[in-house]
């Protein structure tokens, strides 16, 4: 049983839910027992021993004064640590822990990027979410309805991304959703008192924080669940008083937003379209692409409006116009853009002056940024900017209030404060008058001590004579060994150094009495007026944030207006009816880095069009996939106010896009690829409406043909049939485009290649009907399969096209290579017979191998294996022979 400290920390542990307890003992914070080990190996610390009640027990410790960065480090990594300060009380200490530092509520991490806090609760069939990032002070909340509540919820947390989530009564014991949570977003997940989720409760928690104005916001969310939203955010801010991180008064505002007004995007979308991150790591995501802000509040904006376009027209009009008046004036753009590049970031700065962090360093850059207001507003003043909402934004502001504050900070602040608070230097003498005389009077006496070497040579006659001061004797007088003779009496030695004797005299002692008293009078009155001072910042927190919000738009504004010009991207026309037409179309992250060969797309343009569905056809690594995703992504950044790539754009705006393409990082997780198909598959076959974009990149492939085909061919028709949504398809199964003659909106496109003799050139160009070849072939020969393999390859090709054509004569549907397939499907049982016959084929050893070569999906594929495969065809064609 651990005694003394040990025991304490063991006693201060158990009571708090915590991860980890650090502890202060006088000048260091220590951890104990399991703590100190993990501790120790996550941020490289000595881990030592201590005995106590018999028993060792592991001990890691962190000086005070890094305690800070530490924590950071601990609480990025995901862990919630508890820290136990010591306060005298009586003749001794008592430790307490007053604050945890948790990932939702850390007030100064390293990235700029946003950082969630997030709250769910279930009732029924309603989902509340609230989203809090503390660093900000951006509060947002929501409510889902319907029995796709839950799953829905996974999309909005996926949108967020939060570090740490609490999840309410009923949604921390499902299990299923919680397996989601963590395979998909991975926050630290804390199980925070129930009650604080209680109707009763969070309502009165959000009146403590918000007052009267409570009441407009809480309707604002759907009436009918509104409630479930407000419990939400209510336990969020429950939770972060809790935790004393003291940060609550930088939460000055709470949003209430409508998911429904949103494209939805399910988490797995957001990955295949890579717009925040590669699938693979490397590479650029859309996000990395696009973004040209300037301010990390720009970047983390661009970010947010990436995740969550828009269905509402008249914002995405206002940004439009925005980044289309920007656009054509290149002058003012850069002039924006470099005074954008010295601002701060204020929403930033407000929650550490109400935390209590900020320094004078912080609270300068605070000045330096809002005296950057008016020269943004000039910089605005051209005639086709002056009517644009780029400079709304800025006009809108509390110029009157930025002044004045900038105006204190500025008399306040020297320029270049020193990174302490506590040792002075911070201010400026004439900010304050007391301070003013402190100054006076300490200059005068440092003034008094610099004469006095000179005054004590002329009056003693000692030309060696000097005057210092160190930290061990104060100041004193020091006179060379060889003159130490002619030393007044009233000099009272006090060190004897090998050369020189050290002396101290009565004024002399009186004086350092007089100048430590007025330096610790001054240190003192600085750091009383700078917290002052940091006050009146925290108190304009809501100020600062607005104007943080309006800078972090302009910036967002100028950056993609930069990025349009710079690729020549074009205003889409965002129509209302269902129309995407998009002219010389190209993908934003692929033109970057080959010579691109735009193309069009058209579906769902007007009365009497039919074509709604396009399957795309074509070889392997011929465009197909960048073709579907420019598509999806030219919507999409029609949809969050962007210009696009293309020539000419029409997008008739959806509620949603769905995506399904090769599972690649799935895979990487042990995951069966055909599993997580079908869940892609079955969730946009549940979700998409006629008003969302589908995009499936392959369907069915990881299963044998024949089922793939199936499933394909059914999914097709159900799309086409029940959901009717805008799709794209692209398969490898040629026997699918037979579709388009039986389902009137189905039409096939397929991307252009070019035979001649042995050699296949992709051209990139997607053209109107089906191809009838896969080159799968030509691939494996660019991918360096060994010749003996595609020569056979190619002969057994020719062998199965003759078998085919014969088939299709003898079913006396010449000419059409698809029949026999497509004979499978007819309803009646000849399809059996078809089945069986095909499989009843001589040389079935040599089919497989060509099944599987054509097949392969080289681009998915690792050259070993590669190699690997090979070598095992050619043992089974080898034995074949
Ligand atoms: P598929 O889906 O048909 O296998 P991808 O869409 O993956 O083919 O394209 C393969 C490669 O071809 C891409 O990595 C890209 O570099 C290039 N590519 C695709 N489309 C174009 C295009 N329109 N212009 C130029 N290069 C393209």
């Amino acid at each position: 049983m651990a005694e003394g400290i040990v025991g304490e920390f063991f006693a201060l542990k158990e009571a708090t839910q915590a991860d980890l307890l650090a502890m202060q003992m006088g000048d260091f914070y220590e951890f104990f027992g399991e703590d100190a080990e993990i501790v120790g190996e996550t941020l490289d610390l000595k881990v030592s021993k201590r005995s106590s009640g018999g028993e060792q027990y592991s001990m890691a410790g962190v000086p005070i004064a890094e305690l800070a960065p530490y924590l950071n480090a601990l609480v990025e990594r995901g862990f919630r640590v508890a820290v136990a300060d010591q306060q005298p009380e009586g003749d001794g200490f008592v430790r307490r822990i007053d604050r945890v530092v948790t990932p939702g509520t850390l007030v100064d991490p390293t990235g700029a990027s946003a950082r969630y806090l997030a709250t769910a609760l279930q009732d029924g069939e309603e989902v509340g979410l609230a989203f809090l990032d503390v660093t900000t002070g951006e509060f947002q909340m929501a409510a889902l309805t319907g029995p796709d509540a839950p799953e829905q919820a996974l999309t909005e947390l996926y949108r967020f991304t939060p570090t740490e989530l609490l999840p309410g009564p009923a949604l921390r014991e499902d299990e299923s959703f919680l397996r989601a949570v963590r395979d998909r977003i991975d926050p630290t997940i804390t199980e925070f008192d129930v009650e604080a989720f209680a109707p009763g409760r969070a309502r009165h928690t959000l009146r403590e924080q918000f007052g009267e104005a409570i009441e407009e916001i809480q309707p604002a969310a759907d009436p009918q669940t509104g409630e479930v939203a407000g419990r939400a955010a209510g336990a969020a801010l429950d939770y972060l008083e809790r935790t004393g991180v003291g940060v609550l008064a930088s939460v000055t505002r709470l949003g209430a937003y409508d998911p429904e007004t949103q494209v939805t995007m399910d988490a797995t979308t957001q990955r295949n379209l890579e717009l925040v991150e590669t699938m693979t790591g490397g590479g650029q995501s859309v996000l990395e692409t696009v973004d040209h802000t300037r301010t990390a509040a720009g970047a983390r904006l661009l970010r947010a409006w990436l995740t969550r376009p828009l269905q509402r027209r008249g914002e995405l009009d206002r940004r439009q116009r925005a980044i289309d008046a920007l656009s054509a004036e290149a002058l003012a753009r850069d002039r924006v853009r470099e005074l954008l590049g010295e601002a701060a970031d204020l929403e930033r700065i407000a929650s550490k002056a109400v935390n209590e962090t900020a320094d004078a360093a912080v609270l300068v850059r605070c000045q330096e940024t809002l005296a950057l207001l008016p020269a943004l507003v000039s910089a605005l003043d051209t005639e086709r900017l002056q009517q644009s909402p780029a400079r709304a934004l800025l006009t809108e502001l509390d110029h009157e209030r930025a002044a004045a504050l900038a105006e204190t900070l500025e008399t306040a602040l020297v320029e270049d404060p020193p990174a302490t608070v506590r040792e002075g230097g911070l201010l400026r003498p004439a900010y304050d008058a007391e301070l003013a005389e402190l100054i006076e009077q300490h200059e005068e006496a440092v003034g008094w001590l610099e004469g006095l070497a000179e005054r004590e040579q002329e009056a003693t006659g000692i030309g060696r004579l000097s005057v210092d001061r160190n930290t061990t004797d104060g100041y004193y007088i020091q006179i060379s060994k060889r003159q130490t003779d002619d030393v007044p009496a009233h000099y009272e030695g006090i060190k004897t150094l090998k050369n020189a004797e050290r002396y101290v005299t009565p004024a002399l002692r009186e004086r350092e009495r007089e100048i430590l008293r007025l330096e610790e009078a001054r240190n003192e009155l600085e750091y009383e007026l700078f917290t002052e001072l940091r006050a009146q910042v925290a108190q304009a927190a809501a100020l600062l944030q607005t104007i943080g919000r309006a800078v972090a738009e302009l910036d967002t504004l100028c950056g993609l207006a930069t990025h349009a010009v710079e690729q020549n991207w074009v205003r889409p026309t965002l129509s209302t009816d269902e129309r995407l037409q998009i002219e010389a179309g190209r993908h934003p992250v692929v033109e970057q880095t080959v010579e691109f060969v735009p193309n069009d797309l058209s579906v769902a343009t007007g009365a009497g069009d039919e074509r709604r569905f396009l399957l795309v056809t074509g070889p392997n690594m011929s465009g197909k996939s960048t073709y579907m995703r420019q598509a999806a992504l030219i919507v999409l950044l029609a949809q969050i106010g962007s210009f696009v790539p293309a020539r000419a754009a029409v997008v008739g705006m959806v509620d949603g896009i769905y995506t399904r393409v090769g599972a690649l990082d799935e895979l990487a997780q042990g995951r069966s690829t055909f599993m997580v198909e079908m869940q892609e598959l079955s969730n946009i076959l549940h979700d998409a409406t006629e008003d969302s974009l589908v995009i499936l990149d392959e369907v069915g492939r990881g299963t044998a043909t024949y089922d793939g085909i199936s499933i394909a061919w059914a999914a097709t028709e159900y799309l086409h049939n029940q959901v009717g949504a805008k799709t794209l398809f692209a398969t490898h199964y040629h026997e699918l485009t037979a579709l388009a003659a039986e389902l009137p909106r189905v039409q096939n496109v397929h991307v252009a290649a070019e035979e001649q003799g042995d050699s296949v050139t992709f051209l990139r160009s997607v053209v109107e009907g089906a191809t009838d070849r896969s080159y799968g072939i030509h691939v494996a020969e660019l991918a360096g399969v060994p010749d003996p393999v595609t020569m056979r390859a190619s002969e057994v090709l020719e062998r199965l096209r003759d078998e085919q054509a014969i088939e299709a004569k003898g079913s006396g549907d010449q000419g059409q290579p698809t029949r026999s397939v497509q004979a499978v499907f007819d309803l009646g049982g000849g399809g059996v017979e078809k089945r069986e016959e095909r499989s009843a084929r001589p040389d079935p050893a040599v089919e497989a191998v060509l099944d599987e070569l054509q097949g392969l999906d080289v681009a998915e594929t690792r050259p070993v294996e590669l190699l690997g495969q090979v070598e095992e065809w050619q043992r089974r064609l080898e034995e074949e022979r």
